[in-house]
């Protein structure tokens, strides 16, 4: 298996993974800052990502958390083909259920857009000094940064939550954030 097979996959059975230049930009910071070692993942989905950040470097072990059972089974298939298992742990289990007894040089918080605050609540209090959060969607398709009303009244709270959630990563008095105008919008948050 390769990794464009996952691509393939996710694309004709409509599984939302990372945009490439997204994921680039992920593994390269990754690959440029070689303290990285124990990664957190909030949703796996089919492990797409996990496994793109695992094969950046051979000391690198990843958790990540996945509460859709297909998608957790699809994910424990691809990690074992690319031999990755001793690598990656896959969770399955609402991101909210997880206890968390480790720390983690870097969350990727990629899972229920409208939780973006309360995951990195939760999840926070594990990061190491020198840690880092990535957020992705932050954009979710320009509609963040849309001036007129939106239609659809679940996407128009779900875009409400994701702004709410930019707000508050730039307001935070114990976190800086830079924000990245790539893929569908990442932001990067580290302590103050
Ligand atoms: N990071 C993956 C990648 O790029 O390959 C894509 C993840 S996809 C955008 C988001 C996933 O998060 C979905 O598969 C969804 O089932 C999962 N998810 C959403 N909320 C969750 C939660 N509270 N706990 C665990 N998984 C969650």
């Amino acid at each position: 298996m390769v990794i464009e097979d996952l691509e393939k996959y996710a694309k004709e059975f409509h599984i939302p993974i990372m945009e490439k230049d997204g994921i680039e930009f992920l593994t390269s910071y990754i690959k440029e800052h070689n303290h990285i070692q124990n990664i957190l993942e909030i949703g796996c989905a089919i492990g797409y990502s996990a496994i793109k950040m695992a094969l950046v470097r051979d000391n690198i072990h990843i958790t990540t958390i996945e509460r859709d059972q297909e998608r957790y089974l699809k994910a424990v298939e691809n990690v074992k083909a690319f031999h990755l298992e001793d690598r990656i742990t896959i969770l399955f289990k609402d991101a909210f259920d997880v206890i968390v007894n480790e720390n983690y040089d870097l969350i990727f918080i990629d899972a229920a857009k409208s939780q973006y605050i309360k995951f990195f609540e939760k999840f926070t209090p594990y990061l190491n000094k020198d840690g880092v959060v990535f957020s992705d969607n932050l954009y979710f398709h320009g509609y963040t940064k849309q001036k007129t009303r939106i239609e659809s009244k679940n996407l128009r709270q779900l875009v409400q939550k994701l702004r709410k959630y930019i707000v508050y990563l730039e307001e935070n008095k114990n976190y800086v954030t830079e924000f990245y105008n790539i893929g569908d919008g990442i932001a990067i948050t580290k302590r103050r």
